[in-house]
């Protein structure tokens, strides 16, 4: 009775979903006045408490020059900075500044598109532009940036520190850090230098090898001013979701990258079930003015977030997987008949294949815009409303490997077939393909991105339904099969050893 309840609640609060507008998440760094004593958490507000992340003092800068005054009197005080964004989406504590007298050095209004080059298709970027900013300014001038991360709330210098990617196995590879042909850096100096610099690297440049460690540096080699990134003459995608069962999917892994440009695949597991992203650039004549709008990324009715935390809070106190496994596979039938919110004009969805431009299928960000308050809808993280919280256990293992890893997980499933029905809660696990790059900390050969997201209690030291056979796949992906972590997500365990990799 409770759990049909809770599927009608469900496909109310969906209706709700697709109808309510956006709601932009809250500013991370707060002080308490004149810009000193402040704390700094993240999207998620996984870290709020002065103790866990605080820095004596916050600079906005708006120009190269300010940035050069702010790290050069910080350089000459010894001070310890660190570099934030507009929303700050890193699940590590990589923003916190050690010590007592640390320095944010937020990249919120550096926000502008410094130059478009129509002709040599390339875009001039302050660091903090976020995605959803380059891809519309980009496309206004004919242009776009071919693979990126699936949500526009990113930005460019937050995209690069943590080495954040799309899915594809073609051309230059998923990893925006792979598109970068200049970086403007300001960097700590010495007393003659002024205390601060300025370095211009380029990709095939004099400094290749400085371009190489900046490019994925997790913020601590300087504070990134400029990017230029290579773009692309606007084009079309026609994209289907395609479900199968995943008895294959192990042998379908290593060519299925190969076969179509932009593919994917989103795994359940627990369901035996997998999605296939059948995705590749069409002629720009073919008609089609598709839109994706993920549903996980629009603004949710707060009250909808609440009442899905309490079902799942309540369901983890209890022991109540079967009750996990019946709204997992609710979820999930769910985005499949509404085709992850992929629609054919931008409002409905009447078939496969979805055909459109780039900047509308590339990613998505609802939750972004518009300005109704929290109290009735927000982003579903957004931590002033008592939402969704979640952890993300995200490694990449060779495409050589991958089969070995993907027949491990599903033996762990045939012993315990429900221990993984929490992930479709959260969409199962997004598999996406990051090529080998030259970036030191970036991937080093061809490789399956494995994006776990689950159950995280607000109390750490409560441990998640069938925690042991989450904990066994981490790893499983970090040690037995050398995965390397992406560097904005993961528990701690994931980052042993990982910078020798
Ligand atoms: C909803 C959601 C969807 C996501 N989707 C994807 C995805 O599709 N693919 C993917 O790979 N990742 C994805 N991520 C993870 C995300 O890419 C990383 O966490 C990313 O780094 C966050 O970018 P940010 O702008 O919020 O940067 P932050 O998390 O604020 O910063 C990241 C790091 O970069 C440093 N930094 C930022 N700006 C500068 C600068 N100007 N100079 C020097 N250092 C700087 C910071 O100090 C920090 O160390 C997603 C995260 C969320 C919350």
């Amino acid at each position: 009775m409770i759990s049909r309840s809770v599927l009608i609640l469900k496909w109310v609060f969906l209706l709700i979903t697709i109808l309510a507008n956006g709601n932009p998440p809250e500013e991370p760094v707060k002080c308490s006045n004149n810009f000193t004593n402040c704390t700094i958490t993240n999207s998620y507000g996984a870290f709020p408490d002065r103790s866990t992340c605080h820095a004596a003092e916050a600079a906005y800068p708006s120009s190269e020059e300010d940035i050069v005054s702010i790290v050069a009197n910080a350089t000459r005080e010894k001070r310890k900075m660190r570099v934030a964004t507009r929303y700050s989406h890193s699940i590590p504590k990589l923003v916190c500044p050690d010590g007592e007298d640390g320095l944010i050095i937020s990249t919120e209004n550096l926000n502008r598109i410094v130059n478009i080059d129509k002709e040599k298709m390339l875009v001039v970027v302050e660091s903090g532009v976020t995605l959803m900013q380059l891809i519309d300014e980009a496309a206004k001038s004919g242009l776009a940036l071919p693979y990126t991360p699936y949500w526009l709330g990113l930005t460019i210098g937050g995209l690069l520190g943590t080495g954040a990617h799309g899915s594809t196995l073609w051309a230059d590879g998923s990893a925006i850090h792979d598109h970068v042909v200049q970086m403007r850096i300001v960097t700590p100096g010495s007393q003659e230098d002024g205390y601060a610099t300025v370095r211009t690297l380029e990709e095939n440049g004099e400094l290749d090898g400085e371009m190489m460690a900046a490019k994925v540096s997790l913020g601590v080699l300087g504070v990134i001013s400029q990017v230029t990134l290579k773009l692309q003459p606007m084009f079309k995608r026609s994209v289907t979701f395609l479900t199968k069962n995943d008895s294959d999917l192990s042998d379908q892994v290593a060519t299925f990258g190969r076969q179509h440009e932009f593919a994917d695949m989103i795994w359940y597991p627990s369901q035996k079930r997998v999605v296939y992203r059948i995705d590749d650039r069409v002629s720009s004549n073919v008609s089609g003015n598709g839109l994706w709008d993920h549903p996980g990324f629009r603004a949710t009715p707060s009250l909808a977030l609440i009442a899905l935390r309490l079902t799942e809070e309540l369901q983890e106190a209890t022991g109540d997987i079967t009750g996990k496994c019946i709204g997992g596979k609710l979820t999930t039938d769910i985005l499949i008949n509404t085709a992850y919110g992929l629609s054919n004009n931008g409002l409905l969805f009447t078939g496969y294949p979805v055909i459109g431009y780039q900047n509308r299928l590339q990613a998505s960000g609802g939750c972004l815009t518009g300005l109704i308050d929290a109290e009735i809808t927000a982003c579903p993280w957004d931590p002033r409303v008592n939402g969704l919280f979640f952890h993300q256990t995200t490694i990449s293992v060779a495409l050589s490997k991958a089969k070995d890893f993907i027949q491990d997980i599903q033996k762990l499933v045939s012993i315990t077939p429900q221990s993984l029905c929490g992930l479709d809660i959260y969409n199962g696990i997004l598999m996406r393909y990051v090529t080998g790059s030259n970036a030191y900390i970036g991937e080093q050969e061809d490789s399956l991105d494995f994006d776990i997201t689950y159950y995280r209690s607000k109390d750490p030291k409560t441990p998640r339904l069938f925690e042991d056979v989450l904990e066994e796949i981490e790893q499983m992906a970090v040690f037995k099969y050398g995965g390397l972590p992406h560097w904005g997500k993961n528990r701690n365990v994931a980052f042993e050893g990982a910078i020798k990799k």
